[in-house]
């Protein structure tokens, strides 16, 4: 089972790796302390992590790219770094409340 950069690498002035890391072990305790089966545990490891870590790396992936194609003079015109922010930070917020409401 992989956790952290090994899982889910991201760039590194994000400034989510560490954060992401963290998170990985504290569902991974909380959920061993439960004694499920293994399988169990894994599968709902996946459930709790995977969208989240998913959204995080895949939307600042995109962001990095975009730096690098200004940085090259390659800038689409149609991009909008502002809008990939805030649907990023937005979806992140609306995981959060969701999760929130199950406590
Ligand atoms: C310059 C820089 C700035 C960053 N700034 C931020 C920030 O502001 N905020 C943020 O959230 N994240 C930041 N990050 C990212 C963050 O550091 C990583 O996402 C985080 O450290 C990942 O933790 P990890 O435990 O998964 O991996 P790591 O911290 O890489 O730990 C892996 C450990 O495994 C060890 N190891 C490797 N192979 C073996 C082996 N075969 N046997 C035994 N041990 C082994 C390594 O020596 C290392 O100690 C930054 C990264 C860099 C490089």
């Amino acid at each position: 089972m992989l956790v952290g950069d090994a899982a889910h690498g991201t760039a590194l002035h994000i400034g989510q790796g560490a954060s992401l890391a963290i998170e990985d072990v504290i569902v991974l305790v909380e959920l061993l302390k439960r004694n499920l089966p293994v399988e169990n545990t894994l599968n709902q490891f996946m459930q709790e992590r995977f969208e989240w870590s998913r959204l995080i790396v895949e939307n600042y992936d995109q962001l990095v790219r975009w730096e690098l194609d200004a940085w090259k003079g390659n800038m689409q015109k149609e991009v909008n770094i502002t809008d990939l922010v805030n649907e990023t930070l937005a979806e992140m917020s609306r995981i959060i409340i969701s999760k929130l409401s199950t406590l």
